[in-house]
């Protein structure tokens, strides 16, 4: 009868980890699909499959170690249960790709995240840290995702091309096609010694703070595009980019349009009738007087140019506008009264 420690090359007394892992390299470099022109990759792949079966099932193993006889007819019922035996180790029935070419993963995927800003920071700009959780380069490794630097090798499955030939069966006969190699990705190459703190992945989950200049006159709905500022690349590959959405929060006193803003000034009943002068205050603070002209209706517009919102990668401001609100007031004295009433009488308005 086999051995099947000797098939796996392992410890007798090797725990199942060790089994698994052992089954899990041998299966891999062993497997038909990786040895295409290798007729007897097959017969040795079942070898390592059969002896896993057994060394991975404590109770079989337990009557293997006495010297019982186990049948071999009970160890695949058929391609199926080879298959789930592969699926149950690798989580798929093929470790080598689907007949499809697979896009490379390796690069970092993209990063949306909504940042909100006041309608000061829209208006004229503003750094702001964006905090957003992501993958990020792992740092004891520096991204390579190799524990010792001992680096990259060839992967064996693939012999360095990335790619593995795979005969599959047609109406014509047997094909051949590529497929990418599942065993180092397409990347033609598996890490030495994998970095313990990423598994050799070179990424770990984070929390990731990006400065970003948000330029003057933007408007909620915009998005920035920031290039490689997303996620990490796997194994010191390319970042994604960052797309950041902008919202702006309401203001209390300015309403926006395009490039202008539009706010409105108090002016009580007589210095409608008589005119004044009024502090307006500014969005990018401080304050400016404008002259409301004497006879000043309620809803008139005041333009005040150049104090709205700056242009777009310009210099350029749009305009304020301001529109008059006229108070009339609810609360009179006697002395009021009587003077309204006066004031009527010289204009020769009638009440009822
Ligand atoms: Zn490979
Ligand atoms: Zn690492």
């Amino acid at each position: 009868m086999a051995d099947y420690y000797r098939t796996l090359d392992v410890e007798r007394d090797a725990s199942r980890d060790e089994i698994k892992r052992a089954f899990r390299r041998l299966a891999r470099e062993s497997h038909p699909d990786a040895n295409p022109d290798d007729p007897t990759a097959e017969a040795r792949f079942r070898e390592v499959a059969e002896a896993y079966e057994v060394l991975s099932d404590p109770e079989r193993r337990a009557r293997y170690d006495r010297g019982e006889t186990l049948d071999p007819g009970s160890f695949f019922h058929g391609t199926g249960s080879l298959d789930d035996l592969m699926r149950s180790v690798f989580g798929s029935s093929s470790i080598f790709g689907t007949g499809t070419r697979e896009p490379r993963v390796n690069r970092g995927r993209d990063v949306r995240v909504e940042v909100v800003l006041t309608l000061e920071e829209a208006a004229f700009g503003v750094e702001k840290a964006v905090v957003f959780r992501t993958a990020l380069t792992c740092e004891p490794c520096a991204g390579s995702g190799s524990g010792d630097g001992a680096g990259l090798r060839a992967c064996r499955i693939c012999g360095g091309s990335g790619q593995v030939r795979m005969a599959r069966r047609s109406v014509f006969g047997s094909l051949m096609t590529l497929t990418t190699c599942r065993a180092c990705r397409g990347d033609g190459s598996v890490l030495a010694d994998p970095c313990a703190t990423c598994g050799g992945e070179g990424i770990r989950e984070g929390e990731k703070t990006v400065q970003v200049d948000i330029p003057a006159g933007v408007e909620a709905g915009n998005r920035l595009r920031l290039p490689t500022r997303g996620e990490a690349g796997r194994r010191g590959a390319l970042a994604g980019d960052l797309y950041l959405d902008l919202v702006i929060d309401p203001h209390p006193v300015f309403e926006r349009d395009g490039n202008d803003l539009i706010s409105e000034v108090k002016v009580g009943m007589v210095a409608a009738a008589l005119g004044t002068a009024v502090d307006v205050p500014l969005l990018d603070g401080g304050t400016h007087r404008i002259r409301v002209s004497a006879g000043s209706q309620h809803g008139e517009v005041i333009r005040v140019p150049g104090k709205g919102i700056t242009r777009l990668r310009t210099s350029r401001r749009g305009d304020l506008f301001l529109r008059i609100k006229v108070i009339v007031p609810t609360r009179l004295s006697r002395a009021q009264r009587k003077l309204l009433r006066q004031f009527a009488d010289a204009g020769g308005e009638e009440f009822p």
